[in-house]
């Protein structure tokens, strides 16, 4: 369970609503158990369970014990090709949980004009389905997200100004290109990767990403589903990093 600092008065808090469903109906927690609680961008530990009211309105009171870094600071973030809401949904859920820095959901020729519309893209939303994947992961590190209508403004002005902050950028892009695992090597530092839409990148948009500094990468032969890329690669990258 995700908290926010506003919540916590004097290492106590009081849940309701989801939460204390949560906690009573699916967890089936008496007095005195414990779940694995963290604070928003903080740190991460125990509640114990002090009250619990199981009528509706259902209400927790946890007495908190917060004192462990979550895990490790994410050294991966991601540019996206904006995919259909639904993938979407699933994918920001799932980069919570793996854990990155930031998301970066682009433009691209072969991305359908009507997903900019989707009401996903509300950052409230957004939000929503973050906190969703980090509490799945007892994480607290909120990612980024932040949306480019235009690929070319995005690759032009802003990927120069960003490029100095990786010390590797990989494009993934099925076909003729090396595979990862030929071209990534173990090390530390931060790596850029970016996936392209359902119908791929066109040559324009390899293209340019290359002569921005990315290197153009395979997967493998078999041509995945843009969220399925986008969790073999992340898994890929972080295990080496990790290693
Ligand atoms: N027909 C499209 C093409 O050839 O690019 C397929 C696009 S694929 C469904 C969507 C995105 O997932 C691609 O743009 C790429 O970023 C990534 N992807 C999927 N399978 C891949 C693979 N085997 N190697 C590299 N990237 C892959």
């Amino acid at each position: 369970i995700l908290l926010d600092p506003g919540e916590v008065i004097d290492q106590s808090v009081l849940l309701g609503g989801r939460r204390a469903d949560h906690i009573v109906k699916i967890l089936r927690a008496q007095p005195g158990d414990i779940v694995k609680i963290g604070i928003l961008n903080g740190k991460i530990g125990y509640g114990t369970i002090k009250e619990l009211n199981r009528t509706p309105p259902r209400s927790v009171r946890l007495q908190l014990d917060l004192r462990h870094d979550p895990p490790g600071k994410p050294r991966i973030d991601l540019i996206l090709a904006l995919p259909r809401p639904i993938m979407l949904k699933r994918i920001v859920h799932q980069l919570a949980s793996l854990g990155i820095g930031r998301l970066y959901l682009i433009n691209a020729a072969k991305v359908e004009k009507s997903f900019w519309e989707a009401s996903i893209l509300d950052q409230d939303n957004l939000r929503q389905h973050l906190l969703a994947g980090l509490e799945q992961a007892v994480d607290t590190r909120l990612p980024e997200v932040s949306l480019h209508r235009g690929f070319r403004p995005f690759v032009e002005n802003l990927l120069p100004q960003l490029a100095a902050r990786y010390d590797r950028m990989l494009v993934a892009h099925p076909g003729d290109a090396d595979h990862l695992r030929s071209v990534f090597h173990p090390g530390p530092g931060n790596v850029l990767l970016a996936v392209g839409p359902e119908g791929g990148w066109n040559d324009f948009e390899v293209r340019s990403l290359a002569e921005a500094g990315f290197t153009p990468v395979s997967l493998g032969a078999r041509i995945l589903r843009v969220e399925t890329a986008v969790i073999v690669l992340h898994a890929m990258i972080s295990l080496v990093q990790e290693a």
